[in-house]
């Protein structure tokens, strides 16, 4: 049975997982504890000798969680993964576990918000430089790497732009300077795209958004590749004795392992922020139906976006899978079943409008989220842009007309007709 290729439908359901060998369990059990007992003291000394590898203490490992890696490992083709409590902390995790104090990072300026934040303010405030450049030609990233810069990092979709980034031309450039790239595939999910593929070498996620797609927890996760060669000379704290973990060399020890040991032996130990293991179980149950939902996202979205294209309150419209998006070829190559469930537009009448309309809006749920089955919209200049001045805004790709649609699985009729008359309100 190993040798057989399985489809990512059949690995949504099962990869990681073999029913619970005591109870028979067919779902995943969610292991509610926060330690393990220890067989007897030499066991205890070799687990935390890092010796045999074992549960211990919850912040580190937990058997539910230890499934949802496994799974999300084997549906990006990598290597392993590491479960954490947001999407944050997964891209935190994911990045301190590489940089250090005088470390530069290389990332596209077309960011999540949050993602965007965390590198300009946060990062900047631990002495780690953060150069954003526009993604859309990859020679930027190039232009942008000195000899301090230890990653590249960008969106397979960018948030809320809607930009497609070629992965492959990236990843390219970030293994001629000798560093990895970590792409935030949380738009895309790995059915509609696998980025290690493209030559990603960690990939990243907010599980809050598609994976679990119920828009009920928050998490996180990261994959490794693990094909990066860490032992290139550029990452030391991978191939010199750890001070975080007594000693212990995190190539050399764990191989092609080596990265999520250390992102979870050292950074997630020492920072704490670890994915409770109730909400693992919900990003299973969210994982077993990935395929059949994002087949509907990118149907239902398509559908809308040539509705909204066509609709005379409608100044534009921005979703890659539009054959008139300068995405489109992008997408077609990097997102060939489709190009996700997100979307903005413009509204004809501007940000008064854009109020007016989410003020119509009846079953469409007005709130800061996406990738939920419900269908979700947000106007982001009276919302999550609005402390940013007229200029700042339009940096951020934000306009005062513009309209942030993540298109959910009700009926696309209902959708439509919410849609439409949302928009007589507004702006008839
Ligand atoms: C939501 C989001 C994040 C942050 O994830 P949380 O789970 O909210 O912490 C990061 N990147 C992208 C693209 C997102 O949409």
């Amino acid at each position: 049975m190993s040798d057989r290729k399985f489809g990512v439908e059949t690995l949504c359901l099962h990869a990681g997982q073999l029913p619970d060998a005591s109870t028979g369990a067919r779902a995943v059990p969610i292991y509610q504890t926060a330690a393990y007992v220890f067989d007897d003291a030499d066991h205890a000394a070799s687990l935390f000798n890092l010796q045999t590898f074992g549960n211990v203490y919850s912040r580190l490992m937990n058997p539910t969680n230890a499934v949802l890696e496994e799974r999300i490992a084997t549906l990006e083709n990598g290597r392993g993964g590491l479960a954490l409590g947001s999407g944050m902390a997964a891209q935190m995790v994911a990045l301190l576990t590489l940089l250090e104090n005088g470390d530069e990072l290389v990332a596209a300026s077309t960011l999540y918000g949050g993602s965007y934040s965390q590198f300009d303010v946060t990062f900047r405030r631990m002495g780690i430089d953060t150069r954003f450049v526009n993604p859309d030609d990859p020679e930027n990233f190039r232009r942008a790497i000195t000899p301090a810069t230890r990653a590249l990092y960008a969106e397979t979709i960018g948030n809320p732009l809607n930009n497609v980034l070629d992965i492959q031309a990236v990843a390219d450039i970030a293994h001629d300077a000798g560093i990895p790239l970590v792409i935030d595939n949380t738009f895309a999910t790995p059915y509609l795209c696998r980025p290690i593929d493209h030559g990603a070498d960690i990939v990243v996620h907010s599980a809050t958004k598609f994976i679990g797609g119920h828009g009920t927890s928050i998490g996180g996760l990261l994959i490794d590749s693990g094909k990066f060669p860490w032992d290139n000379g550029n990452f030391p704290s991978m191939t010199e004795p750890s001070a975080g973990y007594h000693g212990v060399r995190f190539h050399e020890t764990f191989g092609d392992f080596g990265y999520v040991m250390k992102a979870r032996m050292e950074t997630l130990r020492t920072l704490g922020p670890s994915l409770s293991p109730f909400n693992a179980f919900l990003f299973l149950q969210g994982l077993e139906t990935l395929p059949v939902r994002m087949d509907r996202h990118n149907s239902n979205a398509l559908d809308v976006a040539r509705h909204l294209q066509a609709h005379p309150y409608v100044e534009w419209v921005k979703y890659p899978g539009l054959e008139n998006s300068p995405y489109f070829d992008l997408a077609s190559r990097y997102l060939p079943k489709g190009a996700g469930g997100i979307m903005t537009f413009g509204i004809r009448g501007g940000r008064d409008a854009g109020v007016r309309f989410i003020e119509s809006v009846q079953f469409l749920s007005h709130l800061a989220n996406v990738g939920d089955a419900k269908t979700l919209v947000i106007h982001p200049a009276s919302t999550t842009h609005r402390q940013l001045s007229d200029e700042d805004q339009i940096k951020a790709g934000v306009s005062g007309d513009m309209i942030r649609i993540s298109v959910g699985l009700e009926s696309i009729e209902d959708i439509l007709w919410d849609l439409d008359q949302a928009l007589s309100s507004a702006c008839g």
